[in-house]
């Protein structure tokens, strides 16, 4: 739309959209004044605008609204006298109507943009997390008010990567180069912690960042947070600190039970063996006294004094044992071996408790070959025969049976017994728990065996299970692994001997003179000849003088070495195997696996049936 008029306000020229607008649709308008056409209540503003046109400013704008609608007008001066006054001016309407919705909306979002930013410093704030943008190629950075703030750097300075890297710690600047090479070469995000130097002050920080690259694998930018963890790892270091303080105190207080306990071991093992001599002593001197005894009363008396002597000695083992196996003192030597020798020794060792007691124990031969501590494990299998026998009315039956298990192998234990309540199965493993003996007669033993037995299972890693009814019987089996190699170690070797009857000289090497002399009396009145000496040395000084044993009776601690080493020298000397019965206090399992040939290791206090029945095995 399109007018022009003079400076007179007389309008020159209106097309008809100009007509239309100023409401004169139709009408010819020259000849009308401008304050005609104009809405009277701009008039005046208009017409003060149009003063200031001059030749430099020769567009005056103004805006009208109607309704929706809007208008533009442009009022440009285009003739001008020789004062520089203007003579015409033309006037130009533009609908921006549009525009102006278009400008609105813009205002609109940019407040919206502008409150959004607000709103995300404010959480930065918070959060103490800031954000950042890079540009790969100029090293440019956008950073947020927060990465500003935990950089301790004011908004006005230039940002850019190299200023970024210039604070971080130096200690910590490779770690940090070598983050972002890494992400740059696996196409990864960039995710590492570091320290910055802020004003003298050490800051933690985590970056995290997203990377674009080109296909040359070129940064082209990098857009990610820094989050200022400080505080968090303040409590981090201050965990660690704790955790080693404590850890370093826990460790202090394990070494110094386990000393404790090594020394508690130590001396349970100490008082044991001084206990065992004399019992050993009694004991034989027992044997030797029923020998001279004539009378069925004190015959009897002299076997309740056996039946004493034995379970004080049956439980100073258990408890010395107990303390070994608690205190980790027990050391493992895992071999293969065939399972059916060692329930042979199992059964051997109970047939005499079996016999007395009118029981069978019953055993279907097997070939299986187990892979564990031998010793050990007989132990457990000896302790489940043991309580089978002794929990076994007269008449019953004990069933050994072996069997293949998944990876492994298993000896279960079955007799047709008393058994076991069910509400006391969960705890009969636990130490100093026993069935039925609330009296606690010692003669019923002490409550430790099968304790004994979990911990030795666990020591060597086999698995124990027990079921029972009352009135029929108990199953208890242990399963263990089964060897994978077919290296077999025989148990125990029933050394072969030339040691054939009585009436032979047998060498005594003990130095405790009153265990001496009570096994003496013993092989004397069983009418061997008997030689006693107190150590090696005087061992060897009477084997030096001619004397020939058929058998050597040794305890296996002497004095200043072990009976092992001393029963070597000897049979050097005499360029003989001359079998040995080592008799010792020592219930270290250890001493039970002495592997010397022609050897048969037996545990002080023995009486006379043990000893004789030993030098009859070497005989046999
Ligand atoms: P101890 O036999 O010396 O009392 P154990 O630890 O070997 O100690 O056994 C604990 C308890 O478990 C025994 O007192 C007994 O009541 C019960 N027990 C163990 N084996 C059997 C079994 N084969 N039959 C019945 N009861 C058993």
């Amino acid at each position: 739309m399109i007018g022009r008029f003079r400076f007179d306000g007389t309008v020159l020229f209106a097309n008809g959209a100009y007509a239309r607008a100023c409401g004169f649709a139709g009408t010819d308008m020259r000849g009308l004044n401008l304050c005609e056409i104009l809405p009277p209540d701009r008039i005046e503003e208009i017409l003060t605008l149009l003063t200031t046109l001059t030749r430099d400013a020769s567009e005056v704008r103004f805006e009208e609204r109607a309704g929706e609608n809007w208008t533009l007008w442009k009022y440009c001066a285009t003739d001008f006298d020789e004062r520089g006054a203007w003579r015409e001016v033309e006037v130009i309407g533009i609908d921006v109507t549009e525009t102006k919705r278009m400008q609105n909306d813009l205002l609109k979002a940019n407040a919206l943009l502008l409150r959004v930013e607000r709103d995300l410093n404010r959480a930065q704030r918070v959060a103490k997390i800031g954000s950042w943008w890079l540009d790969g190629r100029s090293g440019f950075c956008l950073w947020s008010d927060e990465t500003y703030r935990i950089f301790g750097i004011s908004r006005g300075e230039p940002r850019t990567f190299e200023l970024f890297l210039s604070a971080v710690h130096p200690d910590d600047r490779a770690c940090v180069e070598a983050a972002w090479s890494s992400a740059l070469a696996n196409k990864t995000d960039l995710n590492v912690q570091h320290r910055i130097a802020v004003g003298g002050a050490i800051k933690w920080l985590h970056q995290r960042a997203s990377l674009s690259l080109d296909e040359d694998g070129r940064l082209v930018e990098a857009c990610g947070t820094c989050q200022d963890i400080t505080e968090r790892k303040g409590w981090e270091l201050e965990l660690e600190r704790r955790v080693a303080e404590r850890t370093l105190a826990v460790s202090v207080a394990r070494d110094e039970a386990t000393r404790a306990n090594a020394e508690k071991s130590r001396f349970l093992s100490a008082a044991s063996h001084d206990l065992r001599q004399p019992l050993q002593a009694a004991s034989l001197f027992t044997g030797a006294l029923k020998r001279r005894v004539a009378s069925e009363d004190q015959i009897a008396l002299c076997d309740k004094l056996e039946r004493s002597l034995s379970s004080a000695s049956d439980m100073l083992r258990a408890l010395l044992d107990m303390s070994r196996l608690e205190s980790g003192a027990v050391a493992r030597e895992p071999r293969a071996f065939r399972l059916q020798e060692l329930i042979e020794r199992v059964i051997a060792n109970n047939r005499a408790m079996a016999d007395g007691r009118g029981l069978r124990i019953v055993n279907g031969p097997n070939d299986l070959v187990a892979y564990t501590d031998a010793a050990l494990f007989e132990r457990i299998v000896d302790n489940f025969v043991a309580n089978a026998v002794r929990y076994t009315e007269p008449g019953g039956i004990i069933t050994i049976s072996s069997y293949p298990t998944e990876g492994g192998l298993g000896v279960a234990v079955q007799d047709t017994g008393i058994g076991i309540p069910e509400h006391a199965l969960g705890r009969i493993f636990d130490e100093y728990v026993q069935v039925g003996n609330a009296e606690r007669a010692s003669a019923k033993g002490l409550g430790l065996g099968l304790a004994i037995a979990k911990h030795v299972a666990n020591l060597i890693g086999c698995r124990l299970h027990v079921t029972s009814r009352v009135g029929h019987g108990s199953t208890f089996s242990v399963e263990t692994a089964a060897a994978s190699a077919p290296s077999v170690q025989r148990v125990a070797a029933a050394p072969e001997s030339t040691c054939t009857t009585a009436a032979r000289p047998i060498l005594i090497l003990e130095d405790d003179p009153l265990v001496a002399e009570a096994v003496s009396m013993i092989l004397e009145d069983a009418g061997f000849t008997v030689t006693c000496v107190k150590d090696g040395d005087e061992a060897l000084a009477s084997l030096r003088g001619g004397f020939r044993p058929v058998a050597i009776l040794s305890d296996y601690w002497l004095p200043h070495e072990n009976g092992v080493i001393v029963i070597g020298r000897l049979r050097a000397a005499i360029d003989a195997i001359v079998p040995v019965v080592f008799m010792t206090g020592d219930t270290s399992l250890q001493t039970r696996d002495v592997t010397l040939e022609r050897c048969e290791v037996m545990h002080k206090p023995l009486d006379a049936k043990h000893i004789l029945g030993a030098l009859h095995k070497l005989a046999a």
